[in-house]
C-alpha cells in the first residue's frame, strides 16, 4: 500500500515545482543588480546612482563633481562603492556632497566622500539633528544654509532650496536650472504611496511645500527611490501626489471625527483611486496613522 501513496506525493511535488514560464507564461525578469549608474537621458553630465531601492544624483563638471546622498545605510562599503562608480565616469575631484535631508537611509556613508576631499553641504536643521545623534556612519555637514544656496562648479549650477517643513524638517529641493531637473527625496514619490516615511512628516506644511515645488521651473523630477519602471516624475506626478495627500487627509478627517483614530481608521480608510500605485496595500496604513495624528489628536 505504501508505494502508490509515495508516487502520488512525487507527482504532486513535481506539479507545484513547475515554473509558470515553463507553462507558457513569460519568463521572470532577470534580477536587478544591487548597484547601477545611469546617465539621465537628454543631459551631458547628470547621473543617477542607485543602490538597492535608494538613489541619488551626481553631476560631472569640467572642474569637478557634485555628488548627493551616499545611500549607504546598513552597507559599510556603500559609500566607497558610490565613489568607485563616479571614478568609472571621471577622474575629476569630488568637490561637494549634498545631503537631501537628515535621514540615514539616504545619507549614511559619507566618509568615503570626505576622504576623496568633498565638502559636505546640508540644511542647517540637518546638522543640528545629526550632531545630537552622532551616527558613526554619517559625517556632519561642513557647511549649512537656511533658505537658499547655489553651488556653482565648472559651468553648472545646482540650486539648493529649503521649502519649509514636509517630510522631515531638513528636506531641500535640488534643482538644475539649465537641465530643468529637480532631485527631491521622500516628500514627492513618483506615482506611489509613501510608507514609513510618514513617521517624520508635517501634513499641513507639506502641502505648502509641494505647491512651492510646483511653482518652480523644472520639467523632470528624479526621486530618492526609483519610480515605477524607473521613470522620472513630471509636474503632473507632483500634482498627483499632492492630490493623494489631500484625499487621504479628507478621508481620515471624516474617520477621526467619528472617533475612529487610531485603529478602526487604519483598517477602514481606503482610497481605491490609488490602488494601482505601488505601496497601496502595505503603506496606506502609515498614511492613515499620520493623518490620524493630525485630525484625531491635533498634532
Ligand atoms: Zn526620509
Amino acid at each position: 500500500m505504501a508505494r502508490p501513496v509515495l508516487a502520488l506525493i512525487v507527482c504532486a511535488t513535481a506539479a507545484v515545482a513547475a515554473p509558470a514560464w515553463a507553462q507558457g507564461q513569460p519568463a521572470p525578469a532577470p534580477q536587478r543588480p544591487q548597484i547601477a549608474t545611469t546617465k539621465v537621458e537628454g543631459t551631458d553630465n547628470v547621473y543617477v546612482f542607485r543602490n538597492g531601492n535608494h538613489q541619488s544624483i551626481f553631476i560631472v563638471t569640467r572642474d569637478g563633481v557634485i555628488a548627493t546622498d551616499p545611500v549607504a545605510y546598513g552597507r559599510p562599503q556603500g559609500g566607497a562603492a558610490y565613489v568607485a562608480e563616479i571614478r568609472k565616469v571621471t577622474d575629476k575631484p569630488i568637490k561637494y556632497l549634498v545631503y537631501s535631508h537628515h535621514h540615514y537611509d539616504h545619507i549614511a556613508g559619507g566618509h568615503a566622500f570626505k576622504e576623496a576631499g568633498a565638502k559636505i553641504i546640508a540644511h542647517k536643521r540637518a546638522k543640528e539633528r545629526l550632531a545630537v545623534l552622532a551616527d558613526p556612519a554619517t559625517p556632519l555637514p561642513d557647511e549649512t544654509f537656511e533658505k537658499k544656496r547655489n553651488l556653482t562648479l565648472g559651468g553648472t549650477t545646482l540650486e539648493l532650496t529649503y521649502v519649509g517643513l514636509n517630510h522631515s524638517d531638513s528636506s531641500i529641493v535640488m534643482r538644475l536650472p539649465k537641465e530643468r531637473l529637480i532631485f527631491v527625496v521622500d516628500f514627492l514619490p513618483v506615482a506611489s504611496v509613501p510608507g514609513r516615511g510618514m513617521i517624520d512628516f508635517y501634513p499641513l506644511e507639506a502641502e505648502q511645500a509641494i505647491k512651492q515645488v510646483l511653482a518652480m521651473d523644472w520639467e523632470r523630477l528624479i526621486p530618492g527611490h526609483p519610480g515605477p519602471g524607473d521613470r522620472l516624475g513630471s509636474k503632473k506626478d507632483a500634482q498627483d501626489q499632492l492630490t493623494f495627500l489631500q484625499d487621504a487627509s479628507d478621508a481620515v478627517k471624516v474617520a477621526a471625527r467619528e472617533g475612529k483614530c487610531w485603529e478602526p481608521a487604519e483598517k477602514e480608510v481606503k482610497l481605491p483611486k490609488y490602488e494601482k500605485w505601488p505601496g497601496y496595500e502595505n503603506n496606506l496604513q502609515f498614511v492613515t496613522r499620520r493623518y490620524c495624528g493630525l485630525w484625531g489628536r491635533g498634532t
